[in-house]
């Protein structure tokens, strides 16, 4: 029985009807890839890099970040790692890229924003992301971009980093960009023309949408990635992108999530390691000429729990 559960667990999941939604899962350490692998996750949705640049003094090189990205795609077994850059700033600061003391961190020098203001470091981890997809399918995706002219910015660094390494363009190279902000939902026509793929943050994006801050125990209630709200956000983006769209924020991970989001046109899912299996029976359980209709219902829902009431 457990032979056949991990069989299930490493099989690529598609709904009733035949649609295929990659489940992939969020990893922030080599050991959360070998997790990611034993789940059965078919890529890593999300590679927090943050972990190699906090809590020390100097940024790590070239060598030291591609290093570790190998490391992750060999725990996969060489199956994609959608490596995000450095996402930190305002309430996660880096001794080595300081910034002014910001009232507003959340709405700060933050993600993207962060990595224009210190180009070098950019500069490092774009040319080791391009060293490590000349050897593994990667796929690259920048967080917190609010513009287009930001994404193109961010292109244009990851040009510079392809010739600096000088082997030409790599094969399986995706660029992505994350959907954190709601006016890049709302843009998600114009950014779809300059990525190949939109990956949702639910976690930030639900925090933008309800100006309520993520984390806070007064604003738990709020801050609810069902708020049809939001939902409006993730639909449009997958109405309006014209290349797939997916979901790597927690939502993901909810036992009515699967439906919700693919109902709405999400075709990748990215949760943590151990929540691979169920989401991936989740994705199973889906019967989209149902789940379409009723995720456009909720969209009208008065509230989140009018949108889970409906998913029931
Ligand atoms: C998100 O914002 O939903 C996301 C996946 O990024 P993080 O949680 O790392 O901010
Ligand atoms: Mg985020």
């Amino acid at each position: 029985r457990r032979g056949r559960a991990l069989e299930r667990a490493a099989s690529p999941a598609a709904t009733r009807d035949g649609v295929a939604v990659a489940v992939g899962a969020n990893v922030g350490s080599v050991r959360d890839a070998e997790q990611a692998a034993a789940a059965g996750a078919d890529l890593a949705g999300l590679v927090r890099t943050e972990f190699l640049f906090l809590d020390r003094s100097r940024a790590p090189e070239v060598d030291e970040q591609a290093d570790v990205y190998r490391r992750i795609a060999a725990a996969l077994g060489g199956r994609r790692i959608t490596l995000r850059t450095l996402d930190v700033g305002g309430d996660k600061p880096l001794r080595y890229a300081p910034g002014p003391a910001e009232a507003n961190p959340y709405l700060g020098v933050r993600g993207i924003r962060l990595s224009a203001a210190h180009p070098r470091l950019f500069a490092a981890q774009l040319r080791a992301v391009v060293r490590v997809a000349h050897e593994t399918p990667v796929s690259v995706m920048f967080p917190m971009v609010a513009t287009v002219a930001e994404l193109l910015r961010a292109r244009q660094a990851l040009a510079e980093a392809v010739r600096a390494e000088g082997r030409g363009e790599p094969a399986g190279l995706l660029v992505g960009v994350m959907v954190e902000v709601p006016a890049a939902a709302l843009k998600a026509a114009a950014f779809g023309r300059h990525a190949d793929f939109l990956s949702v943050g639910t976690n930030d994006l639900t925090q933008y949408a309800l100006a309520a801050e993520r984390g806070n125990p007064a604003l738990a209630g709020l801050a609810d990635p069902f708020d049809p709200g939001v939902l409006r956000l993730v639909g449009h983006a997958c109405r309006a992108a014209g290349v797939p769209v997916t979901v790597c924020g927690e939502l993901a991970a909810d036992e009515r999530a699967a439906a919700v989001l693919t109902g709405l046109g999400v075709r990748g899912l990215s949760v943590a390691p151990g929540a691979v299996p169920l989401v991936k029976e989740a994705v199973r359980a889906v019967d989209l000429a149902v789940a379409g209709p009723r995720a456009q219902a909720a969209l009208d829902a008065d509230d989140a729990d009018g949108v889970r009431a409906l998913f029931a």
